[in-house]
């Protein structure tokens, strides 16, 4: 177990809201913490649609999700929150004693806090691998069969089957087709129908790579698994017109997309309805005090999923949470045009007028 992190703000989910929440707080000069379940930074707007453009952001007449995320990442780069990435939030709860009434947030990872306040921007909840249901996969997952590539240099020269019709799907098929350090022994792409709903441009090329005799594709479902010594040896598909085909492997990948699952936030007393929590729009508070809740996690009457609400609800939340972190201070608001002080805080100089 790593030691405790002391913290005055800890924010879980680093979407776009959880991104822009350190902002917020980082004007009121409260440093953040910042765990999210995915290995990198931008909730739905890069695990969903990174290259689709989007055009409601105040100001900014169109961009796509991850350039949302790059100029939020150096929007809040003044502040240094600290990433804990690739973790998901499971515990949290309130320390009654010997703890000043702060809250104990812990990781899968075992990545420990105490912390005096709370920013839930959890979203629809941590992204999970949509699975694929064989007898007797499970035991293979992460040693021959992944819903993830974290490391492509390990399936370097291997023999792989690749499972799914999208976009993860066919990246990574060209990703370990193509001539390079970590290019595949052989690769054999299966999807249950000829039509995809990856990007067009990389089904051209993954049909002329099959075309020149770089790789296989077939149409049929995964129905079972063939094993020897105890290791993963092949996929077994079955056809269309119902034959079972079955495909030599040493790694497979699936890649079915991602499903969203509140998990364990919906483990930790809070109020919650229709699997979202209930806050004031006062503060974006949760019915636990010290503990805020933003972005589309939340749900208070006339509630919109947008990335523009949750943006306002952090600002406030930020102020409420200021009361718990500095109870002697008074908070003014002050625009970061004018004030000194915020100039200071973001790192930029005071401009002067004629
Ligand atoms: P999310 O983006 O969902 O991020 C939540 C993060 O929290 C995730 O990364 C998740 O992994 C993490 N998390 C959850 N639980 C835990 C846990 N226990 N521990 C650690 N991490 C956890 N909105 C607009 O305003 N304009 C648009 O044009 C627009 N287009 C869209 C197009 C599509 C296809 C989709 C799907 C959505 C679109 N939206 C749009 C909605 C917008 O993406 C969401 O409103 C926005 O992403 C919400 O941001 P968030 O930060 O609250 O949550």
């Amino acid at each position: 177990m790593s030691d405790i992190v002391e913290a005055d703000a800890v924010v879980v989910g680093a979407g776009p809201v959880g991104l822009f929440q350190v902002f917020e707080l980082g004007l009121l000069e409260i440093k953040a913490h910042v765990i999210d379940t995915l290995p990198y930074p931008g909730g739905q707007c890069i695990e969903l649609y990174p290259d689709k453009p989007i055009y409601d952001i105040p100001a900014v007449p169109v961009c796509t999700g991850r350039e949302l995320t790059d100029n939020l990442m150096k929007q809040i780069a003044p502040f240094g929150a600290t990433f804990h990435l690739g973790q998901e939030v499971t515990v949290v709860r309130k320390e009654e004693s010997g703890a000043g009434g702060r809250f104990y947030v812990e990781t899968a990872k075992g990545t420990r806090f105490l912390t005096k306040t709370i920013f839930i921007a959890g979203g629809m909840g941590s992204f999970q691998p949509r699975l694929l249901r064989l007898d007797g996969l499970d035991a293979h997952i992460d040693s021959q069969a992944f819903y993830r590539v974290r490391n492509p240099a390990q399936f370097a020269g291997r023999d792989l089957v690749i499972v799914g019709g999208g976009d993860s799907a066919l990246d990574w098929t060209l990703n370990f087709a193509q001539d390079g350090p970590n290019r595949a022994g052989s690769i054999t792409l299966v999807h249950r129908r000829d039509g995809f709903s990856a990007a067009p441009a990389s089904v051209a090329k993954m049909k002329d790579l099959v075309a020149a005799g770089r790789m296989n594709f077939l149409i049929g479902q995964p129905t079972g698994i063939e094993e020897a010594d105890g290791r993963l040896a092949a996929l077994q598909v079955t056809t269309p017109e119902g034959e079972v085909r079955s495909l030599p492997l040493e790694m497979l990948l699936v890649f079915f997309g991602l499903s969203p699952k509140l998990g364990p936030i919906a483990d930790w007393g809070l109020g919650i309805d229709r699997k979202q929590l209930t806050v004031d729009t006062e503060k974006f508070e949760t019915t636990v005090p010290g503990i805020f809740a933003v972005g589309d996690v939340n749900t208070y009457p006339g509630k919109k999923k947008l990335i523009l609400s949750g943006f306002h609800e952090a600002a406030l939340a930020a102020f409420g949470a200021a009361a718990y972190v500095f109870p002697e201070k008074r908070i003014h608001l002050q625009y970061t045009t004018t004030s000194v002080k915020l100039h200071k805080v973001l790192g930029v100089e005071t401009p002067t007028f004629d």
